[in-house]
């Protein structure tokens, strides 16, 4: 790489280590972070590279094309400046505390200064850390593929998101039973080099509470607003309100997610606290999944299967949930709860304007309509409806028109659901929804619609085609699927085999419908 990057790594400079640098699985006290080095891979190679992450960092295309881009991402080689480390956090497990978690599989490579932030490099898959309790500290080639696809495409949609610089084959094969089913088989191992101004999590400020090192949490409490809400700092010292004031905002961040995630029709599948960003961006993409047919009950975590407490309609409120945990985790610096269950109020109430006017937005019209949005929910559920397809190709409808049911054909699923009283409902939804317009006349309702109903999105299935072409060696489709989903909202008509349903074969098949945290 000719471009030689500039670090300042203010995480590491700032707070606490542990005082060992030894790579043994334990428990830390009074420290945010353990030193550790990536663990070196055989023979590493380049599956996909987003360009335009590497220009944000500051590198430019022969720097990515290099061998030594190669060596870094993979983990085998590092840059002058870097300080790899995992950062020690705890967090609530499908609603139980499971104490100390941490960078288990991750390590930070260091924080990239350029003219348009700070950048951290995060290597996720690159061995072992002293937080790896019982596992390997590895990823594998599907659950990498999975998280490098997702994580630009949710950039493009406008989600806030992590993002994901490289993906790289390791050479080596790494075991996992995939369906927790006592069948382990080998799977080729992967890296990706994940990209946030923060890794911060809610669990980092529950630990340090629960551990009672009240000192460390105010000190990182005030790192951070420091290092990424400074405009929540006046001339004024820090103070109690300046906490508070934080919690609201991350309050607000995450309502603002939720919005999206329920526009998109994404589930993140283990909303656990250790995997909420604090700067309300997605992160940490397991076993998540894009609805399908319209199911505000479904999950696609067979580890959830049973409680489906992270399904796709229930998101808002664990969010809040969520945010009640890291309350309680900054109320040692706040020490009364009344302004903090005020900014739990407010997330209810920013969650839900923003969801009428998202909803609003996806109709296309300028005012929230009540009773219509609940009558297309319910139609939505009344027969198994592809949400990406029904909106575009409700966009587009001519409601004057006598065929206008079958116009909206694409988007059904099962041909029996398509009684006469199903064609019936949605007559009758179409004319209240024509009638809004009417009373509404909004300006240009495809373009409005058609810019927040994306056309294109990491459609399960097809993330496994190109997964199991990864696997084969062949990267060609995870390329091409990057460059489809940095436009989602436009047509791309020779593209237009990826804006298709799932296919039948799709339904039940393992990673196209159902996934496991094994990754
Ligand atoms: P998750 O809910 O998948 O984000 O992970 C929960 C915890 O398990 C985190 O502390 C991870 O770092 C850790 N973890 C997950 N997979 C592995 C692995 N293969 N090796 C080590 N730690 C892991
Ligand atoms: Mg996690």
């Amino acid at each position: 790489m000719q471009t030689v990057l500039t670090f300042d790594n203010q995480f590491t400079n700032t707070l606490p280590a542990d005082p060992s640098d030894e790579n043994t699985r334990r428990q830390l006290k009074d420290a945010l972070y353990a030193r550790v080095s990536p663990t070196p891979v055989v023979a590493p190679y380049l599956v996909a590279h987003a360009a335009e992450v590497a220009k944000l960092i500051g590198l430019t295309d022969d720097d990515a094309a290099s061998p030594e881009f190669l060596q870094v991402f993979s983990g085998n080689h590092q840059l002058t400046g870097m300080e790899p480390h995992a950062t020690c956090y705890g967090g609530h497990q499908f609603g139980n505390w499971a104490g100390q978690l941490g960078d288990g599989r991750a390590i930070n490579l260091g924080e990239v200064v350029t003219e348009a932030g700070h950048w951290m490099l995060q290597l996720k898959g690159a061995g072992p850390t002293p937080f790896s309790r019982t596992a390997d500290g590895l990823a594998v080639m599907r659950s990498s593929v999975r998280e490098f696809l997702c994580s630009e495409a949710m950039y493009h949609l406008g989600v806030p998101t992590t993002r994901a610089l490289s993906l790289m084959g390791t050479g080596e094969n790494v075991v996992r039973d995939m369906l927790y089913d006592g069948h382990p088989a080998e799977e080729p191992g992967a890296v990706v080099c994940r990209v946030s101004s923060s890794f911060v999590r809610f669990g980092h400020f529950q630990l340090l509470a629960a551990r009672q090192e009240t000192k460390i949490l105010r000190d990182f409490t005030d790192f951070v607003i420091q290092r990424e809400f400074p405009h929540l700092l006046s001339s004024k010292e820090i103070s109690t309100t300046t906490y508070v004031n934080f919690f609201r905002e991350v309050c607000e961040r995450t309502a603002d997610l939720m919005v999206h995630w329920m526009r998109v029709g994404f589930v993140h599948g283990v909303m656990n606290t250790d995997n909420m960003s604090i700067l309300g961006e997605t992160i940490d993409y397991g076993p998540y999944g894009w609805l399908e047919d319209f199911d505000p009950d479904w999950t696609p975590n067979t580890t959830d299967a049973a409680q489906r407490r992270y399904r796709y309609g229930q998101q808002p409120a664990i969010g809040q949930w969520n945010l009640m945990q890291l309350a309680n985790g900054l109320l040692p610096l706040i020490e009364e709860t009344k302004p903090l269950e005020e900014a739990l109020g407010h997330y209810a109430k920013r969650y839900e304007q923003g969801w009428e006017q998202m909803m609003a937005d996806k109709l296309g019209l300028p005012q929230f309509d009540q009773l219509l949005t609940d009558q297309l929910l319910a139609l939505l559920t009344s027969a198994e409806t592809d949400m990406t397809i029904f909106y575009r190709k409700l966009a587009s409808l001519n409601l004057d028109s006598e065929s206008r049911y079958e116009g909206l054909q694409d988007a059904f699923y099962v041909t029996d659901q398509l009684t006469t009283e199903h064609q019936a409902q949605t007559e009758a939804w179409l004319d209240a929804y024509q009638n809004q317009i009417l009373v509404q006349s909004p300006n240009n309702r495809a373009a409005v619609m058609n810019a927040v109903n994306p056309k294109y999105v990491l459609r399960n299935y097809i993330a496994q085609l190109a997964i199991d072409d990864a696997e084969n060696g062949d990267f060609s489709k995870v390329q091409e699927l990057l460059q489809i989903l940095r436009q989602p909202y436009a047509e791309q008509p020779e593209y237009e085999h990826y804006a298709e349903k799932r296919p039948e074969w799709a339904r039940t098949r393992v990673g196209c419908s159902m996934l496991s945290c094994s990754s």
